[in-house]
C-alpha cells in the first residue's frame, strides 16, 4: 500500500509528535485542530498580563525530549532554555512536616532520617532497582507498538520480567523498603501521574521514582507551552501544513479504508488518518458501529485516569516561602482514592496540588504578582456545577491559606476554574478524563485500546488513552511508535508536486 498524504485529527503533543515524524518520512501532512491554538491539554490562557499553562507543569524525563528532537538533527536547546528545579518540588504533610526534594539529595536524607534511621540507604537500593527499570522500560518497553504478545518474547527482557516487577504492586514494593507512612507517600507520589492507585499499579513504574529523584524535575523557560512551540515549529519546518478551528466531524470510506475527512462541509482526501483526538471520541462518535474498534460497553469498564478541578489564579502580591511545585498531602491519601476509583465522588478532604509559575518564571505575572494554578484529581464523570467548583475553592483555600500563614483571597485579581465540562467541550474527553487511561496491569501494553483500527487498513490511534499512556513523554513517544507502524504498513510516498 502507498500512502503520499496523511491526516493527523488533534493538535496536542501525540498528534504534533505523529506529523513531524510521519513529515520526516517525505510523506505531506495536514493536521487539524479544533481549537484556536494547538497544544491540546497543555494549552495555555493569558490574561490581565498572566500566564498560565492550562495542563501539565512538570517536565520530566528530559531525555525524551532530547531523544525526539535528536531525531531530527534538532536539540532542545534549539527551541527552548531548560533549568533544573531546586528543589524539584515541596510535599506539605500533616502536623506541619515539609519536606523539599532537592538535586543534591541532602535535605531530603536529613528529612528521611529523621522520621525513619537508615531509610536513605534503603532509597540507594530502590533507586538502583528503579534506574535498570527506567533503563529497559524507557529505552525498550516504551516504544513497543504492542500490536502483538511476541513483541515481548525477547530473552533480555523475558530474563529481565522478575526484576521488572511487571507482577508485583508499586505498593507492596514501596512497603518492603520503608516504613513510615509519610516516606511510603513520597515514593507512591509520582504513581500519581499514571492515573492509577499505587496498590494496583505495577512495581515497574518505580522507574518513575528514578526520573523524579535522579533525572529532576525541570523548568522549560516560557512554561510548558515552550514545548508545544517548539513542536509546532519542527512541524512546520517539515512542511506540515497546521488548521486550527478545524474540528473533524466524520469520514467518507472507499471499501475498507478511509479517503476522506470531513471538516464540517469541506472533505479533505487522506491516504492514511491517525486519530490524536481522544480514542473514544474517534472510535464511538466519529465512526460508524461496524468500524469502531471498541464497545460502548468496553469504553464503560475501562479504568479511566482522575480528571481535575483546577484553579488559575492571579494574585497582586508575592507569596513568601514557597517553591514552583508543591503537594498539598496533609489529607487522608487512600480516602481521596477511594473517592477517585473505588466509590467516586467529591472527595471529603481533597489532596491537592500547586504550581507557582511566577517563582521561576518572572514573564508569568506582572512585577510583584503571582499566577498560581490549584489542581485537585477527580473521579471522572462527576457532576460538575459553579457552585461545587466555588465550595471546593474555599475548602483548599482555606487549608492553603492556614498552612501557608498568608491571606490569599484578598489579593485575588484573576480567577478562572476548570473542570470536567470544559474537558468535555474543548477536548471532547471521554468522561471528562484529564489524563485519559489508567496504566494499572490490565491496561498495559497489548492490553490498552490497540493503536490500529480492525476495520479499516488506514486508521491509527495515538495518543494518551492508547500505547504507552498518559502524560507528556508517553504522548510523544506514542505519536514516534505509530508513525513508525504506519511506515512498516504503507510505501510511504513523497508527494508530487501538484499540476495546474
Ligand atoms: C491538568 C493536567 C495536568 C497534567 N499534568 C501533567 C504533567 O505535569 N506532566 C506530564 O507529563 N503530563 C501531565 N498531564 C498529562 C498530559 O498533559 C497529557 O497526557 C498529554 O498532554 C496528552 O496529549 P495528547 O496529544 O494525547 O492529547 P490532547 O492534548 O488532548 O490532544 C488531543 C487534541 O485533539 C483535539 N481534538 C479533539 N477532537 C477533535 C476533533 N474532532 N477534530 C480536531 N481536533 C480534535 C483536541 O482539541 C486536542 O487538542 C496533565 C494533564 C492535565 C489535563
Amino acid at each position: 500500500m502507498n500512502a503520499s498524504h496523511a491526516v493527523v485529527i488533534g493538535g496536542g503533543f501525540a498528534g504534533l509528535s505523529t506529523a513531524i515524524n510521519l513529515a520526516h518520512k517525505g510523506i505531506s501532512v495536514t493536521l487539524l485542530e479544533k481549537n484556536d491554538h494547538v497544544g491540546g491539554r497543555a494549552r495555555i490562557w493569558e490574561s490581565k498580563g498572566f500566564t498560565f499553562d492550562m495542563g501539565p507543569s512538570w517536565y520530566w524525563m528530559p531525555d525524551v525530549f532530547e531523544d525526539f528532537f535528536g531525531r531530527f538533527g534538532k536539540k532542545v536547546s534549539d527551541y527552548y532554555e531548560l533549568h533544573r528545579l531546586d528543589p524539584g518540588y515541596d510535599v506539605f504533610f500533616p502536623d506541619d512536616e515539609r519536606v523539599s526534594v532537592d538535586a543534591s539529595m541532602e535535605r531530603l536524607k536529613a528529612w528521611m532520617e529523621k522520621l525513619e534511621p537508615g531509610s536513605f540507604a534503603k532509597l540507594t537500593k530502590f533507586l538502583d532497582e528503579a534506574e535498570y527499570k527506567y533503563k529497559v522500560g524507557i529505552n525498550d518497553l516504551v516504544y513497543k507498538p504492542s500490536r502483538s504478545i511476541t513483541e515481548f518474547i525477547d530473552i533480555r527482557l523475558l530474563k529481565g520480567l522478575i526484576r521488572m516487577d511487571v507482577f508485583s504492586s508499586m505498593r507492596n514494593h514501596v512497603n518492603t523498603y520503608f516504613t513510615h507512612p509519610y516516606l511510603r507517600q513520597l515514593m507512591e507520589f509520582p504513581i500519581l501521574f499514571l492515573g492509577a492507585v499505587p496498590s494496583n499499579t505495577p512495581a515497574l513504574y518505580s522507574l518513575m521514582n528514578y526520573a523524579d529523584l535522579k533525572l529532576g524535575t525541570w523548568y522549560p523557560k516560557g512554561g510548558m507551552y515552550s514545548v508545544v512551540r517548539a513542536m509546532e515549529s519542527l512541524a512546520i519546518e517539515k512542511g506540515v501544513t497546521i488548521r486550527c478551528n478545524a474540528e473533524v466531524t466524520g469520514f467518507t470510506y472507499d471499501g475498507k479504508s478511509i479517503n476522506g475527512v470531513c471538516v464540517g462541509e469541506e472533505i479533505l482526501d487522506a491516504d492514511v488518518v491517525v486519530a490524536g483526538a481522544d480514542y473514544h471520541h474517534v472510535d464511538r462518535q466519529l465512526l460508524p458501529e461496524d468500524k469502531s474498534n471498541y464497545s460502548e460497553r468496553y469504553w464503560d469498564k475501562r479504568k479511566l485516569a482522575p480528571s481535575s478541578l483546577l484553579f488559575y489564579i492571579g494574585i497582586d502580591k508575592k507569596i513568601e516561602n514557597m517553591e514552583h511545585h508543591s503537594l498539598y498531602f496533609d489529607a487522608p491519601f487512600d480516602q481521596h482514592a477511594d473517592a477517585i476509583y473505588t466509590n467516586p465522588r467529591w472527595p471529603e478532604t481533597p489532596l491537592y496540588y500547586v504550581s507557582n509559575t511566577s517563582k521561576t518564571d518572572p514573564n508569568a505575572a506582572p512585577k510583584g504578582c503571582e499566577a498560581l494554578t490549584f489542581l485537585i484529581p477527580l473521579a471522572p464523570n462527576l457532576e460538575d456545577s459553579e457552585d461545587m467548583r466555588e465550595q471546593y475553592f474555599h475548602k483548599i483555600m482555606d487549608r492553603f491559606e492556614a498552612t501557608m500563614g498568608q491571606n490569599i483571597r484578598d489579593h485575588i485579581v484573576l480567577k478562572r476554574s476548570y473542570a470536567m465540562n470544559d474537558f468535555v467541550n474543548d477536548y471532547h474527553a471521554y468522561k471528562g478524563n484529564a489524563y485519559g487511561l489508567a496504566n494499572t496491569l490490565d491496561q498495559t501494553a497489548i492490553l490498552k485500546p490497540g493503536l490500529k483500527n480492525k476495520h479499516l487498513k488506514n486508521l491509527y490511534y495515538t495518543g494518551q488513552l492508547t500505547v504507552p499512556g498518559p502524560g507528556v513523554p508517553p504522548s510523544i513517544i506514542s505519536g514516534i511508535v505509530v508513525a513508525e507502524e504506519i511506515s512498516k504498513d504503507f510505501k510511504t510516498l513523497k508527494k508530487k508536486p501538484q499540476t495546474v
